[in-house]
């Protein structure tokens, strides 16, 4: 009889405990059976109960990983059965229901930098990619259109075989199970995102773009700049020539054996068959100029607050605002819109919509005990832009005051946002933490340059906090 699976919205509720109880890695028996396979498969899917989807339930799962964070760098490229060896905190650090820095700072506290160097360093590498992708925004526009193209105009033989592989029908057991596993939990380890999208790369010889639409659509924790650049990256367009192949070996290597009892397939990835796929043509990336933005409004004149009525939206993006400078605004109203038509527009995956959905209640929750004022939520299928100008109407403000959504979806909402508003002399405040002001414009080039500067910044948040902790004056960030 198929067990019941539970919703993102239960996730929530079930209790950190027992998720970080799930089964690690199992041992291989040679002989091993269809059924047993099965089974394997069967506890990869039940690790969706793993993904916390309110702030609190993130800040267990942390607390609950720490102790096993020196032993992080040696462990996260094995792929096993409930991912133990990662945090499975990027949905949750996604949505900023916590935060990088929140996280990277109380790793430095309680850590030496050097035992935990590998976990800090892949926390930032959000941070590069997200400002790389700011820098950078016609990469973004470029590929959403390429998906639109091929979906319109691509050989119908090749839509065919992308929609069988996205199907869990490619014909390797293995990375069809990490289909399963993608669709059925909305999740995938790194090496395993990594496999996948080589093996739809560079063996199946099928469009980049696709791919990384099919992820964009499934993953809890989609984000524009990290599937994108991920993908990117894969092909070898991102490090232009250098390509990531999926090998046997490596697979052999770093998957539980338990996954890979069945090998059908495995050939078509022996490492003397795989080749990069040659390059697609492109356009240069256009770099655009930084922007930067003050991380609360009229901060400067000494007060959170500008003058006038304004309401706070609470966006997908930033769900713990009463934790950044926005915290010691006074708005009159919170809002938090679920935008229908934009949902819908992304095909996004029932699992994924249910995750934002229990994200979204959550940080509006937190902020309307924060800022004590009225909250309001609106499921709309008016339009995101529209949402917003009817509730600021309504409410008599002078506008929304809001973290300025990055490159992506909701970013591509913007003109529309303030256009709307704009009609009846309205506008929108866009804020920026200061974390992302001062780390995201580094994204210049390659990461390591952009991770010695980050070093650099971290070393002297650190000094910061340790004389702030010494002189009893607050502490100072950046
Ligand atoms: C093809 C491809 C597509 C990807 N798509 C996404 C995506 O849509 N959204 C997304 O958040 N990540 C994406 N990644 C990056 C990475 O796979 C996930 O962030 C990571 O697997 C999340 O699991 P975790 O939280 O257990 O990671 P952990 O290993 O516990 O790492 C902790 C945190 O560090 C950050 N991090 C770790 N590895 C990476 C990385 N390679 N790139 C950027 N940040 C990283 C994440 O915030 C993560 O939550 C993609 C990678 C590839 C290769």
């Amino acid at each position: 009889m198929p067990r019941p699976r539970m919703t993102a919205a239960t996730t929530a509720a079930r209790s950190e405990p027992s998720s970080t109880a799930l089964p690690g890695s199992r041992t291989r028996s040679p002989g091993v059976e269809e059924s047993e396979f099965q089974t394997t498969l069967d506890v990869m899917l039940d690790s969706e109960a793993t993904f916390p989807a309110t702030r609190a339930a993130a800040l267990a799962r942390w607390q609950a990983f720490l102790p096993q964070a020196t032993r992080y760098g040696a462990l996260r490229n094995q792929v096993v059965p409930g991912h133990p060896h990662v945090t499975r905190l990027s949905p949750a650090l996604r949505a900023r229901l916590v935060t990088t820095e929140a996280l990277v700072g109380s790793l430095l506290e309680t850590c030496r930098f050097a035992a935990v160097e590998k976990l800090v360093q892949e926390l930032v590498w959000r941070d590069y990619w997200k400002g790389w992708l700011e820098l950078r925004p016609s990469v973004w526009s470029d590929y959403r259109a390429e998906v639109d193209r091929l979906r319109r105009q691509a050989d119908p033989a090749l839509l065919r075989r992308a929609e069988a592989v996205m199907a869990g029908q490619g014909g390797i057991a293995v990375l069809d199970g990490f289909t399963r596993e993608l669709i059925e939990t909305g999740y995938l380890h790194n090496h395993a995102r990594m496999w996948w999208a080589g093996y739809w790369i560079h063996v199946e010889r099928l469009p980049w773009a696709l791919g990384a639409d099919f992820f964009y659509r499934h993953l809890l924790d989609a984000d524009p700049a990290s599937n994108t650049l991920g993908w990117r990256w894969v092909a070898g367009l991102q490090t232009r020539g250098k390509a990531y192949l999926p090998r046997r070996s490596n697979l052999e290597k770093y998957c539980a054996a338990n996954l890979l009892a069945d090998p059908t397939g495995l050939e078509r990835i022996d490492d003397s068959v795989v080749a990069a796929v040659p390059l697609p043509d492109e356009r240069p990336a256009e770099r655009v100029a930084w922007k930067p933005l003050p991380d609360a409004p009229g901060i400067t004149e000494g007060s959170a607050t500008p003058p006038g009525s304004w309401g706070l939206w609470v966006h997908g993006e930033d769900l713990s605002v009463e934790e950044s400078a926005l915290g010691q605004m006074r708005p009159d109203v919170l809002l938090s819109v679920f935008d229908a038509q934009r949902v819908a527009a992304l095909g996004m995956a029932p699992r994924r919509i249910a995750y934002l959905k229990t994200a979204l209640a959550d940080g509006l929750a937190r902020a309307g005990h924060h800022f004590k004022c009225p909250i309001e939520s609106c499921e709309t299928g008016e339009g995101l832009a529209e949402a917003l100008a009817r509730v600021a109407q309504e409410r008599g403000l002078a506008g929304w005051v809001a973290m300025r959504p990055s490159v992506g979806p909701l970013g591509d909402a913007i003109p529309a946002i303030e256009a709307a508003l704009a009609r009846d002399g309205r506008k929108v405040i866009w804020c920026r933490r200061r974390w992302d002001e001062h780390l995201w414009p580094q994204a210049s080039a390659g990461f390591f340059g952009f991770w010695e500067k980050a070093q650099r910044r971290l070393a002297t948040q650190a000094a910061a906090r340790a004389k702030s902790r010494d002189s009893q004056q607050p502490e100072l960030l950046f």
